[in-house]
């Protein structure tokens, strides 16, 4: 194979360049607003981390203070991690895109199984869009992207049989095979439960550090990774505390590491970071348990299979589904409806229901005969025992997505992207487009909005 023209045909063949770019390959690069984009999502995300200097963010509030920021970013219903990712990822609302809840709904009973696997998105994704366009992606640890079609991917999963952990499960689900044990040696050591640990910081670093790696050593188009420390610790604090102050600080620091290298790669200028979260957060004191009505009228069991029973409330984070054993029984609906009619003032305050045609608009779960949405300071819970109301601390998220506190942050800032734009007021389903901008896809997204001012 000496002769030049085999010689492109097979480096072209293998995505390799070495120096002889085909006419047509060279004009599709200088259309593409960016080369590479870096689609991070820092789970509970709020717009005050970048907008107010006392949180420690120095890379974000730079990023957002010199590209375009949002001052509160519209989610999904449930305000959840799950749906709320694969919206990011789709640019539809969870009725289109079927990732519903975190937790799917289990009619006999929920497993502890949560919606991991990608085949479950019913509609494209940014990462089948990217290898449609002939380009490559990578991912870590993002939310329903085991068998995702990506180049390099370290999906978020876990088993459900005890004593397993996260880090094996991780690595049998990994594309291709090796890749963790690859990171392993290049960068982050040897990982393991201590090493790579949702309950401390030094997973945010290695996440970093990981993505890092491959964006200069791979040099994929599209990186998407889960930044989740936040998330952990506003739940146990609420939205200040200590620790939220330094899981903002390591999240901070391990997007620095990956703008850092993309610098060394010689590539920070063809690419475009884009920040984003799945939901805000919202501090809470107290909760609700619905299902005690359902076990009080008949209509369940305080069973972890539900026993025999026609009618169950399946929470999400702040809110409650109920769902039917029979979607078609009106008789159920009915007695479930009188029931938070008869309820005393003093509960009917705490929060609101959402009819069918509430939660069409919103683009929630279509099995779902209605839902009920607290107010802030509340949460429902799943149990089915004991006191409807319940002491509760710390904070959480799901709420219904038209209040301040439950917003998530957007900056994007690189590549293609207007220098210093405020946008007001814009939504989780929007994010997608500008992906789809900056890397010139041509997905079709009907939800989606790029807002013309946020281009260069
Ligand atoms: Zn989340």
């Amino acid at each position: 194979m000496n002769n030049p023209s085999e010689i492109k045909s097979w480096a072209l063949a293998f995505g390799i360049l070495i120096g002889i770019a085909s006419p047509s390959l060279a004009q599709t690069q200088e259309s593409r607003p960016a080369q590479h984009v870096v689609l991070i999502s820092i789970d509970g995300f709020r717009p005050d981390f970048y907008l107010e200097e006392k949180w420690p963010a120095p890379n974000l509030q730079e990023m957002a203070q010199s590209g375009a920021r949002s001052l509160g970013v519209t989610g999904v219903f449930p305000s959840v991690t799950y749906p709320s990712h694969t919206t990011i990822i789709t640019g539809r609302t969870p009725l289109h895109h079927g990732i519903y809840y975190n937790a799917p709904f289990e009619p006999t009973g929920q497993t502890g199984r949560w919606f991991w696997e990608s085949d479950l998105i019913k509609v494209p994704t940014l990462w089948d869009g990217v290898r449609a366009a002939g380009m490559k992606s990578a991912s870590f640890i993002w939310p329903v992207s085991v068998g995702a079609p990506i180049d390099y991917n370290l999906p978020e999963f876990w088993s459900l049989e005890e004593g397993f952990g996260r880090i094996e499960p991780m690595r049998e689900q990994e594309t291709p095979k090796g890749l963790m044990a690859e990171l392993e040696e290049q960068v982050v050591g040897k990982l393991n439960e201590r090493t790579f640990n949702g309950d401390y910081l030094n997973r945010e670093d290695r996440i970093g550090e990981m993505a890092g790696y491959v964006l200069e050593t791979y040099k994929p188009n599209l990186i998407t990774l889960h930044l989740i420390a936040t998330d952990h610790f506003q739940h146990e604090e609420g939205r200040d505390g200590p620790m939220v102050r330094k899981s903002l600080a390591a999240t901070d620091r391990a997007i620095g590491k990956i703008i850092e290298a993309a610098a060394r790669a010689g590539i920070l200028d063809q690419t475009t970071f884009i920040v984003t979260g799945d939901h805000g957060f919202v501090n809470i004191h107290s909760s609700i348990s619905p299902n005690v009505w359902l076990v009080e009228a008949g209509l369940m069991e305080n069973k972890p299979d539900r026993g025999n029973w026609k009618a169950t409330f399946h929470t999400s984070g702040a809110s409650a589904f109920l769902h039917l054993k029979d979607p078609t029984d009106a008789a159920t609906l009915q007695k479930v409806k009188t029931i938070l009619e008869n309820l005393p003032e003093s509960q009917k305050k705490l929060f609101r229901v959402l009819d069918r045609s509430a939660l069409d608009q919103v683009g929630a779960d279509p099995n779902a005969a209605l839902a009920l949405a607290p107010i802030q300071g509340i949460s429902f819970s799943p149990s089915s025992q004991g006191a409807v109301l319940k002491p509760a601390k710390g904070g959480t998220h799901g709420f219904f997505p038209d209040f301040d506190e439950i917003e998530t942050g957007f900056i994007a800032w690189g590549a293609g992207i207007r220098e210093n734009v405020e946008i007001q007021e814009m939504s989780l389903v929007d994010v997608a487009a500008v992906v789809n901008y900056l890397l010139g896809l041509k997905m079709d997204l009907p939800e989606s909005n790029l807002y013309p001012g946020i281009k260069k």
